[in-house]
Parts: structure tokens; C-alpha cells; sequence
């Protein structure tokens, strides 16, 4: 039988549906991107806005007409939407097969044999602490050279606006030999490239506990310095972390580690004191841009990306200026500006002095802007420098040319030399550059790292 997978929502989510196709495959089933194609047909759903759901109910929606064409056929919905809408699905769409929570995603396989046996509809949205460690199968592609390895799950931080710790749950962390034995079986794959997931990754191992640690406490700078030492992994990276996390032996042990890439993902949401406050973000802009600045002191090259919010309920013209002038400061390579929209069960949907939609249309633009001219300037510095940079293969615009990546995240477009690889480390030239990539020539294949 064939499977068809579609994901919506975040790397989280595309890390659970490769996992999915892994266990599946595993199995038996074969796997297919055309939905036209399957025998059951699987969808891995987001709850962090409203609309997504939407999208997806609507997606589902419409395979009526499929299921009737194809009685044979199996649907499932699995992720937060299911875990948020759980019956509710079932009732109002007839035509879906069975439902998976987040709780119990590693028993996709019994499920869906279970549903094709008895020919019933499953529905299961129970919580169970399996999914931390039965998730660890891969489906990887030919020539892949990056993947992720989920190191937690849920969260518990409850900022007013998200609805990731009624979906998900409580945080919990995988043991660090359990995370060190996937990676190596990855890196015995091929894979190159591992990027950690987690709500809040480098509270990885702190049991739950929703104070930052002390200064000398960092179970998650632990994680790194193990997967450090395996032979053959180039580079490492992670998202998403909470700021306040990033204590002294964090950020020592990050500057020391010749795989943790200098590019972080560091969500800001806001920089005003009165809105993180309203947030439920336990820190300043000034806290922030303190992290911020100790981060670059340690590694000169790091670059940023960031979340933020714009139009959270009373937010004035004031607080948003204060935004503006920490994304100034810090000088993000990358933002992902959302327009706040209430999410229902949330705190902030509760709250009153919505921002009317203009504003925050403005306010979007004004980022944007200042983003796009920020990062174009960025990129010119590095006009006529030589970066080192893992080659991906090649590029989607132009195939007769290649792509990679830089540690700090940049794309990096060039002539390929003979004998050129996936996952290749090579030293580039800068000669040109635009907002969205460097330009340039192979100039040196730099030594292997140990
Ligand atoms: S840290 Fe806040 S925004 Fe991130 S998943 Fe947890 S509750 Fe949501």
C-alpha cells in the first residue's frame, strides 16, 4: 500500500512526518508525493493559527469527493489539530479514517493497522511519554545531507499568545545516549548536517523547570559537546531556543564546538518591556539584547533570525518603536514577522485593545523594509571575502550552478569543480551579492576538520 503525507506547520511537524514515513516504510508501505497515487492518505496538521486549520479542514474537506471515487482509501489526520479538535473531526468529517494526537504519533503504524483490519474509525489523543523515544526512524532522500533529530517535546513556558503547551504538552527531553546513537546512525548515512528540534531546545534536560539555569548549568551545552565528538558530522545547528536559556556555559560551549554553526535563531516577539510582560516572556529588551551581545562577543561571525509578533493586543506605536529599535540594534539577518491574530483558548485571545488590521500591516511593512535593506547591506560586506561553505548540490534556479550554505546561513551560488559532492566543504569567493545570496567562484577546498 501506498502512503501519501502531507505536512502543514513547523519543523517540528516535518521532523514527525519523516519519522511517520520512516516507521511506514520500515513496514512495507511504500511512500508517494502524489496523493493521486495513495491507498491512504495522511495529514499532519498545525494549530498555531487559526487559518492553518482552516487550510487544513479545508484540505480534508474536499477528499469526499476522492473517497468516493476510491472507497478503498484510508485518511488520517494526525498533530496538533487532531490533538486540538480530536472528536470534533470525526463528527464532522465522515470520511477521515482515524485521528492521532500528538501524545501518540509512534503508534501510527498499529493504528492504521488496526483501522485497515476492523475497517473502524480510531480515534486516539491520549497522552503517552513513548512518543519521546519512538520517534527516532528517518525516510531520507537521495543525497540528503541534513536532518533534524527532535531532543524534546511540549512545552512548558505558556507565553499568553501560543497554544503549543495545550497541544503538545509538558517538556519532556530524551536521554543524551538515545539522541548521540541516532545521530551517528544519520552520520552513518551520509548525513552531514544535524539541526536539533525542540519548543525550547536548550532547556533540554532541565527537567521542566521553567527558570533559566544558573550560570554553570547547561544539560543542553552537554548535548552539544557529546554530538561534538562524532566522526563525520560537520555541522550543528538547532531551533527553536527561549533567550533566557543562553547562560555563560551555553554560549562558552557553542564558541568552543567546531560544529555549532554561528547562525542562531533567537525569538525576540517584542521589545517592549510592557508587551513581553503581557507575552508571558520572562525577559526585557535589555535582558535580550544583553544575551544577544555576550552571544557575539563570544563568536564575532554569529548571524540572527528571529520571531516577532506585531499587533499583540495594546500594543501602542511606542512599544512597537521599541521593537524596532532591538531588531535595529541586534541587526537580524532573517525575521519572521507575524501579524498577531488571536488563537482561540490562548490567553492574549482574551485580551482587550486588539490593534485594528491597518496597523499591523504597517507595522509588518515597516519591518520588512527594514529587514530587506538590513540584509542587503550584510551581504555586500562580505563582497570579495572567502567564505567556507557545505556544498548542497545543485541550485533550484539554475542547475549548470551550485549551492551551499555558510555556517552563518548564507546561500552561496557557484560553478561546481569536477568531482564535487553533496556535502563537500569548499571555500568561495565572494564577487557579488543581493539580499538573498552571495555570488562568487571556488577558490580552495579548505582541510578536513578531525
Ligand atoms: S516558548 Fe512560548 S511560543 Fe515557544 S512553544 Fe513554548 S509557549 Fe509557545
Amino acid at each position: 500500500m501506498k502512503v501519501y503525507i502531507k505536512t502543514y506547520g513547523c519543523q517540528m511537524n516535518e521532523r514527525d512526518s519523516e519519522a511517520a514515513a520512516g516507521m511506514l516504510s520500515s513496514l512495507g508501505y511504500g511512500i508517494t508525493d502524489n496523493e493521486e497515487d495513495a491507498d491512504i492518505l495522511i495529514f499532519n496538521t498545525c494549530s498555531v493559527r487559526d487559518q492553518a486549520e482552516r487550510k487544513a479542514i479545508g484540505k480534508i474537506g474536499i477528499l469526499t469527493r476522492l473517497k468516493k471515487r476510491k472507497p478503498g482509501i484510508y485518511i488520517g489526520i494526525m498533530g496538533c489539530m487532531a490533538q486540538n479538535r480530536g472528536e470534533e473531526l470525526l463528527q464532522e468529517l465522515p470520511h477521515v479514517d482515524f485521528v492521532i494526537g500528538t501524545g501518540k504519533l509512534h503508534k501510527l503504524p498499529e493504528i492504521l493497522a488496526e483501522t485497515i483490519k476492523k475497517r473502524n474509525r480510531q480515534l486516539h489523543l491520549e497522552e503517552d511519554h513513548g512518543v519521546l523515544t519512538g520517534m527516532g526512524t528517518h525516510f531520507l532522500g537521495t543525497n540528503q545531507i541534513s536532518a533534524y533529530i527532535a531532543i524534546t517535546r511540549g512545552c512548558n513556558r505558556f507565553c499568553s499568545y501560543c497554544i503549543v503547551p495545550y497541544v503538545r504538552g509538558r517538556e519532556i527531553s530524551r536521554e543524551i545516549g538515545d539522541i548521540r546513537h541516532e545521530a551517528e546512525i544519520l552520520v552513518g548515512q551520509g548525513i552531514k548536517e544535524i539541526m536539533l528540534l525542540g519548543q525550547n531546545v536548550a532547556a533540554f534536560g532541565l527537567g521542566g523547570d521553567i527558570n533559566p539555569p544558573p550560570p554553570e548549568v547547561s544539560p543542553f551545552a552537554d548535548l552539544l559537546a557529546e554530538l561534538n565528538t562524532i566522526p563525520g558530522l560537520k555541522r550543528l545547528r538547532f531551533t527553536s531556543p527561549y533567550p533566557s536559556y543562553f547562560n555563560d556555559k551555553l554560549i562558552r560551549t557553542m564558541a568552543a564546538l567546531p560544529t555549532v554553526c554561528h547562525s542562531l535563531h533567537l525569538p525576540l516577539q517584542s521589545g517592549s518591556d510592557h508587551i513581553l510582560k503581557a507575552m508571558n516572556r520572562h525577559y526585557t529588551g535589555k535582558q535580550y539584547l544583553e544575551i544577544a551581545g555576550k552571544l557575539r562577543s563570544a563568536m564575532p561571525d554569529i548571524t540572527f533570525s528571529t520571531d516577532v509578533i506585531v499587533g499583540f493586543p495594546g500594543e501602542t506605536e511606542e512599544d512597537f518603536n521599541a521593537t524596532r529599535a532591538v531588531m535595529n540594534e541586534v541587526g537580524y539577518d532573517n525575521a519572521y514577522i507575524f501579524k498577531y491574530s488571536p488563537r482561540q483558548g490562548t490567553a492574549a485571545a482574551k485580551m482587550e485593545d486588539q490593534v485594528p488590521q491597518e496597523v499591523k500591516e504597517q507595522r509588518n511593512q515597516i519591518l520588512l523594509d527594514d529587514l530587506a535593506r538590513r540584509v542587503a547591506e550584510h551581504n555586500s560586506r562580505l563582497k570579495g571575502k572567502i567564505v567556507e561553505v557545505m556544498v548542497e548540490g545543485p541550485s533550484k534556479r539554475n542547475s549548470e550552478r551550485w549551492c551551499g550554505r555558510t555556517s552563518t546561513n548564507k546561500v552561496a551560488i557557484f560553478d561546481p569543480s569536477d568531482g564535487m559532492k553533496s556535502g563537500d566543504m569548499v571555500m568561495v569567493k565572494v564577487n557579488r551579492t543581493t539580499a538573498m545570496s552571495l555570488f562568487g567562484e571556488v577558490c580552495a577546498i579548505p582541510e578536513e576538520k578531525p
